[in-house]
């Protein structure tokens, strides 16, 4: 990465001089105000950054940030990589997240789902991880398709391996352009957006992880690797038990992609394994925090398939603590918060709060499920009694809430 040419070294290290002041200034980790001030001086420098390194992207709905960690942590394996852990996840971030390991010869790097297409074809990146495409909000249900019809385009004619997760019908049919893919099955718990064909539109049949159009002749192709329960079947039959620190079902389908993306660097599972082991929270999310003798675990949950997962990773013994906003990243509109199965909560202590806790309120009462209703997140956490608490919140809920505790999560 020496090599890069003066224009780009000057922006690259001007990028990097107003990152730092936006940190020194509290302003934020300062990785996209760095990238912005770095291309703007040179355009093409993410394509200059990224040449002559092995780049992974990784985009999703749900599960890009850590995943990209896992990958991260398991490519280490092999040397410096340079990645994106802030969740930077748009070209800004890319150049900023580069630019800071110029010498590292890996590049693990989360993409926000639309910039996809844009960021492979600067790049061109060696490896692209797909694992589920659903909708954030109720709005944008047609957008999905459109997606994984731009990732099509994207994919088509280009010498970049695929991993993706072939449980999902969208994934499978973006990713069904690719000359090479490793076909990953890791499941699809939530259904609500696939129940038609993405080729034709007619009715998928499905049975567990299997599907196939009633219709045209699209279906499941088979996979290579098959996330089993707590472990990973890798494509000579050999069963991995994970035995991650990070908690639930999605972290264990983020671990199978992470498995299959190792192999494609010749890194095998008995090496990465280890690695994967080592991550034990990511940008916060599934960490403990304390306060007056209060240990309140923080969960994120985006979207109504991010609610599944983090109503699977919590602990039914506990009183649960809900927060919903609706600033910019979580989208004005709540109406997904009705997609929602909320009675699993039945029977918990629930209490309700955020900017927009009296849509969520008037959900669960709906829902018949009782809560307690606090205008603060200190207010929440006041009414608890010493002992633990599981908390789940939406993107700007959950930030507000790590930045409460000094981000020291
Ligand atoms: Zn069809």
């Amino acid at each position: 990465m020496t090599q890069l040419p003066l224009r780009a070294q000057l922006a690259s290290a001007l990028g990097r001089t107003a990152a730092t002041l936006s940190r020194v200034t509290g302003r934020g980790d300062g990785s996209v105000i760095g990238g912005r001030v770095g291309l703007m001086l040179e355009p093409d420098l993410l394509r200059k950054l990224a040449a002559d390194r092995k780049l992974v992207l990784i985009s999703a709905t749900n599960g890009k940030t850590t995943t990209t960690r896992l990958i991260t942590s398991e490519l280490q394996e092999l040397g410096e990589v340079a990645t994106n852990a802030f969740g930077a996840n748009m070209p800004a971030g890319h150049v900023s997240a580069l630019s800071q390991s110029k010498q590292a010869p890996f590049g693990v790097l989360e993409v926000d789902e639309k910039y996809l297409p844009e960021v492979l074809a600067t790049t061109g990146a060696t490896v692209v991880c797909l694992m589920n495409l659903s909708r954030d909000q109720m709005d944008r249900a047609a957008e999905i398709w459109l997606l994984a019809q731009k990732w099509q385009r994207a994919l088509t004619d280009v010498d970049t391996h695929v991993i993706a997760n072939c449980d999902d019908p969208l994934v499978t049919w973006g990713a069904s352009t690719a000359s090479r893919v490793t076909w990953v099955s890791c499941g699809q718990p939530w259904k609500e957006d696939s129940w038609c064909c993405p080729q034709c539109g007619g009715p998928l049949d499905r049975k567990d992880n299997d599907w196939a159009c009633r219709e045209c002749t699209f279906r499941r192709p088979e996979p290579s690797w098959v996330l089993d329960d707590d472990a990973v079947i890798d494509p000579r039959g050999q069963r991995w038990v994970l035995d991650l620190q990070l908690p639930g079902r999605a972290n264990r389908a983020n671990a199978a992609i992470a498995l299959a993306t190792a192999e494609t660097f010749g890194l095998p599972a008995d090496r990465a394994l280890p690695r994967l082991r080592e991550v034990t929270s990511v940008a916060g999310r599934y960490t403990t925090v304390e306060r007056d003798g209060r240990s309140m675990r923080l969960l994120l949950a985006k979207n109504p398939a991010g609610w599944l997962e983090a109503f699977e990773v919590s602990d039914p013994a506990l009183p649960i603590v809900l927060s919903v906003n609706a600033q910019g990243p979580d989208g004005r509109d709540t109406s997904w918060l009705w997609d929602v199965d909320y009675r699993i909560l039945t029977g918990r202590p629930v209490y309700v709060t955020g900017q927009r806790r009296l849509d969520l309120a008037l959900r669960l009462d709906v829902a018949g499920v009782p809560f307690e209703l606090c205008e603060t997140f200190d207010a929440a956490v006041a009414r608890q009694a010493p002992g633990r608490v599981d908390v789940i919140a939406n993107y700007t809920a959950f930030q507000q809430i790590r930045a409460e505790f000094g981000r020291a999560v």
